[in-house]
């Protein structure tokens, strides 16, 4: 008797994933504020065993923006960042949680407790998106790179300017169709009320910016 793996189409199944797994649409933005919250305690736990960092809390925030106009909602963070490599394996696998390793390796270690663990989270952003751009650059790293996708067709890695170590997400998000609103994540009170509902418990500043056009 032989054993065999499953075979899987990646496509068919990031298509899935991003419109069934999750109930509401809403969600896109708990999952990357999580991301964010859980990047700016890396840097935490990096300053708890590295001396040469120190952790000053007031200069790690998270910020949304949105613009009507140009229909992009960005969430930017102060976090650790992203080298190359790991874009290519955070960004670039799907369900492999990054998270999830870095609990299993750093566990006990403190009472901080990692948000993400399904490694699905961040792909959540295309049920409202249909161009998703990452702008990082990695804590220590000199170059800076930007990451884009429009789902299913795979994603483009090339370097960027970026002058500070964090990330920024960029999403261009949809038109509104005959049976999906969209706008409203462009909305100010919108968003704010989304934060509010989902992400009332993260430890860093949530700043927000809105555009009207
Ligand atoms: P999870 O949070 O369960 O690991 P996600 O799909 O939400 O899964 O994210 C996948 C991985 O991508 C994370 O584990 C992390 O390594 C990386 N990542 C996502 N967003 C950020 C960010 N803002 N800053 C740094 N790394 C990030
Ligand atoms: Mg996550």
């Amino acid at each position: 008797m032989e054993t065999k793996e499953f075979k899987a189409e990646s496509k068919r199944l990031l298509e899935m994933m991003i419109n069934s797994i999750y109930s509401q649409k809403e969600i896109f933005l708990r999952e990357l504020i999580s991301n964010a919250s859980d990047a700016i305690d890396k840097i935490y736990y990096k300053a708890l065993t590295d001396e040469s960092l120190s952790f000053n809390k007031d200069s790690y925030f998270i910020k949304v923006a949105a613009d009507k106009e140009t229909r992009k909602l960005s969430i930017v963070d102060t976090g650790i960042g992203m080298t190359q490599e790991e874009l290519e394996n955070n960004l670039g696998t799907i369900a492999k949680s990054g998270s999830l390793a870095f609990k299993t390796e750093n566990e006990a270690k403190d009472g901080h407790d990692i948000i993400g663990q399904f490694g699905v989270g961040f792909y959540s952003a295309f049920m409202v998106a249909d161009t998703v751009t990452v702008l990082t650059k990695a804590l220590g790293s000199e170059t800076a790179f930007k990451w884009e996708s429009k789902g299913a067709d795979g994603y483009r890695i090339e370097t960027c300017d970026k002058e500070t170590v964090g990330t920024e997400i960029i999403l261009k998000i949809k038109g509104n169709t005959e049976d999906e609103q969209y706008d409203e994540y462009l909305d100010e009170y919108k968003l704010k009320a989304i934060i509010k509902k989902y992400s009332d418990f993260i430890r860093y500043p949530i700043k927000m910016e809105v555009t009207e056009s």
